[in-house]
């Protein structure tokens, strides 16, 4: 035989087999799911300071083992996580003689593959100087790792931007407009591929809404347990296979112009060691995608927690009132409205060092406190890597300034940090996003990232970590009206992408009709409050920073101007809804059209949807939730888009439960 297949592995229900082959010395892995082709051929392997581990390989050997996770998680889609696996380790040795192995788990729906790089020892003996020849450390000058698509294959991705771009040089940060369904010959928008996670669906073509949905697999490209040991990766632009058939979409490390081109791309760690897991999520329809746990099932808590961290909801002046807020008495009016809403936490955004001052954030933490709520303070990451103005800067870049600052923050009572603005994704921005979480929970604070990274897993590896950006977020309803045009096709969007595979601070769930302070000027929502509450639920993130305001009570924000008051439905709504939830079920949707989750807080079940079609939409759902007879609560659209219906309905058929949504709409059961 020209070559063999040196191994295989199954998923424990057998659906999901991962084959590994060694071709004229180069290791590739396929996937086959339910008789289907999931990937073809893909590569394995990487080039490193130690030697080429990509070509001239030797199969070594293989072992399977099966295995069970069991763990909790207390601030992701899923509280108490058990899985049975089977886990792969493949074995190659290089012409050098130096070994290496792939590890592959395979659970039902998820493969995880990393390499695991033992000591390199050459010939194991001592040279004529009597040291020995061992290699303690490595360096990875590239991947061979890919991912290798068939024709017909279609992808909703969101383009890595260039570095040093847009506001203050402080791109890449992951908020890109995604594409949709778009054939795998499209060039991504800057030429630098595209960033995790990725949704391929195989053999889609076909652009209607379910129309085809029978036939395609479903696929998700991510990857997890990045920490300080090495860099942030994401896809390079797809390209023909040049080493068989099909597309083959190749991991990228950053790009050397990030954080003002200091620091390198290619990452380095002691050995034995581990590159972090490439996840793949496939299923025959997207229930797999919104459910994964992949970036949690492999990783460890790193430390534990230093305090009893708290999560829930709070409220943050800047969205709609923007930098103007940032003063002692708009936030005493966003710490009473937290109170009136009985939210946790008030969120304190950039410029306070300067218009509020230390001693007046001290007294505002006083102050917040008598009402029964908490304070998360904005800080800058930077630092040399970008030319941020907010302050304050410089007080979170280096471990010296970080922990005088940290122990301020402490001292005034200060509960957690919202870290704005990194670098980009090389390892040492991956060591900075570590070095301030590890720091923080040494003074009892939780952390939040903006202008950030998509988190790899952190939800689990640092008990203090909250969420991350990420993603174009509930800002750019305020920046720019096109956002508020398309705001229901992103809320259809990132359940089944961005927010599948981490925490997602998004800051939504608007009530004002104009996204301005006075409510009268500024962009126009296009959404109905139904959506704006299913929204609150579609997106995931521990503390919800929701985008209410002081006006939406009622409460006069001008003397000259009447005020003009959501209704109370939707602030009902938005006071009792949970932020943490115990289980999460994939019910309906396409992405970017519509998306319909339920998530289970203790015994209460939210089911919610939304609609981006452009028409109404009717759906017959399928609530295994819900019992014959029962009773429930409905929030439906109205005729006058910002005065919900709230009633109560009797389930007739659980299998077959009838709603509609307007376009721009949405809709959420409580049972
Ligand atoms: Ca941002």
């Amino acid at each position: 035989m020209l070559f063999a297949q040196v191994a295989s592995v199954c998923s424990p229900d057998g659906k999901l087999k991962v084959c590994i082959d060694n071709k004229g010395g180069k290791a590739t892995y396929n996937i086959m799911y339910a008789g289907r082709q999931a990937l073809l051929d893909s590569p394995l392997g990487f080039v490193a300071s130690t030697g080429n581990f990509a070509d001239s390989l030797t199969f070594v050997g293989a072992e399977t083992t099966p295995q069970e996770i069991r763990y909790d998680l207390s601030r992701s889609k899923a509280s108490h996580i058990e899985k049975d696996l089977n886990s792969l380790l493949v074995r190659f040795s290089n012409n050098q003689g130096r070994e290496f192995a792939v590890r592959f788990n395979v659970s039902n729906n998820d493969v995880a593959f990393r390499y695991e790089i033992p000591m390199l020892s050459q010939l194991n003996k001592p040279d004529d100087t009597g040291r020995d020849d061992i290699k303690r450390s490595i360096r990875i000058m590239q991947e061979a790792t890919g991912f290798c698509f068939a024709d017909g294959t279609t992808e909703f991705v969101c383009p890595q931007s260039k570095a040093m771009i847009g506001w203050k040089g402080t791109k890449p940060s992951y908020e890109e407009d995604y594409v949709y369904d778009a054939p795998l010959t499209t060039k991504s928008k800057f030429g630098e591929g595209w960033t995790f996670p990725c949704l391929f669906k195989v053999n889609g073509g076909n652009k209607g809404v379910g129309a085809d949905q029978k036939e395609a697999l479903w696929v998700l490209i991510s990857e997890t347990g990045v920490d300080s040991h090495y860099c942030g990766c994401h896809l390079a632009d797809i390209c023909p296979n040049p080493k068989g058939t099909g597309w083959l979409a190749n991991i990228a490390f950053p790009m050397a112009d990030e954080n003002n081109g200091n620091g390198t791309i290619e990452p380095a760690f002691a050995l034995p060691g581990n590159t972090p897991w490439r996840t793949i999520t496939i299923g025959s329809s997207l229930k797999p995608i919104v459910e994964t746990t992949v970036p949690w099932d492999y990783v460890d808590q790193l430390y534990d927690p230093s305090v009893d961290y708290k999560y829930g909801k709070g409220t943050w002046s800047w969205i709609v009132w923007q930098d103007p807020s940032i003063n002692y008495d708009d936030q005493v009016k966003f710490i009473d409205l937290a109170n009136a809403m009985g939210y946790q936490y008030v969120l304190i955004d950039n410029w306070w060092d300067k218009n509020i001052g230390r001693e007046g954030l001290a007294r505002l933490v006083k102050y917040a406190n008598s009402k029964n709520v908490d304070v998360l303070l904005w800080h800058s990451s930077s630092g040399y890597w970008n030319d941020i103005e907010q302050g304050p800067t410089n007080l979170m870049d280096n471990t010296i300034v970080r922990k005088k600052e940290m122990k301020w923050l402490k001292d005034i009572g200060v509960k957690g940090i919202k870290v704005d603005f990194f670098g980009g994704d090389k390892q040492e921005t991956m060591r900075l996003y570590e070095d301030i979480l590890s720091d923080a929970n040494d003074y009892g604070l939780m952390v939040i990232f903006h202008g950030c990274t998509l988190p790899r897993g952190w939800e689990r590896m640092y008990p203090n970590y909250v969420g991350s950006e990420a993603v174009l977020a509930s800002e750019n309803l305020f920046f720019d009206q096109k956002y508020c045009d398309n705001e229901a096709q992103n809320t259809a969007t990132h359940p089944f992408i961005r927010n599948a595979v981490g925490c997602m601070e998004f800051g939504g769930s608007f009530l004002n009709t104009r996204i301005g302070k006075d409510n009268r000027s500024g962009n126009i929502r296009r959404t109905t409050d139904c959506h704006e509450l299913a929204q609150a639920v579609l997106f995931q993130n521990p503390i919800q920073h929701f985008a209410v305001t002081p006006e939406n009570l009622g409460r006069k924000i001008d003397s000259k101007l009447t005020s003009k008051p959501a209704s109370e439905v939707s602030l009902g709504f938005l006071r009792d809804v949970p932020t943490t939830w115990d289980e999460t079920r994939y019910i309906d949707g396409y992405p970017g059209k519509y998306c319909v989750v339920a998530r289970r807080h203790g015994d209460t079940w939210y089911v919610a949807g939304n609609n981006a079609t452009g028409k109404d939409l009717m759906l017959n759902l399928d609530l295994p939730m819900l019992k014959v007879g029962e009773k429930v609560t409905l929030f439906s659209d109205t005729k006058t888009f910002n005065k919900p219906q709230k009633a109560v309905i009797t389930i007739d058929d659980p299998q077959k439960v009838t709603v509609t949504m307007q376009n721009n709409g949405g809709f959420v059961i409580i049972k």
